[in-house]
């Protein structure tokens, strides 16, 4: 099933993100308060932080992609 391997490359990818943007985020939080995306660790634009969203604009759209993905389940 192709679909079970993309799931399982999805899976993969998102592990290994998350770990990268742990390691960023303990290393950038503190100087200047996370104004870093919690998903992928990268510089967020200041309006969005103070509009109260933790991811940035990729990353935001790609896990809305995934719950409508998985909402059928
Ligand atoms: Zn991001």
């Amino acid at each position: 099933m192709p679909d079970e391997v993309d799931l399982a490359n999805d899976l993969i990818l998102n592990e290994v993100s998350r770990a990268l943007s742990k390691i960023r985020q303990s290393s950038s939080a503190e100087q200047n308060g996370s104004d870093y995306c919690l998903e992928c660790g990268d510089e967020m634009v200041k309006e969005r932080k103070k509009l109260g969203f933790k991811l940035c604009v990729p990353c935001a759209s790609e896990t809305e992609r995934r719950k409508s993905l998985y909402a059928d389940d």
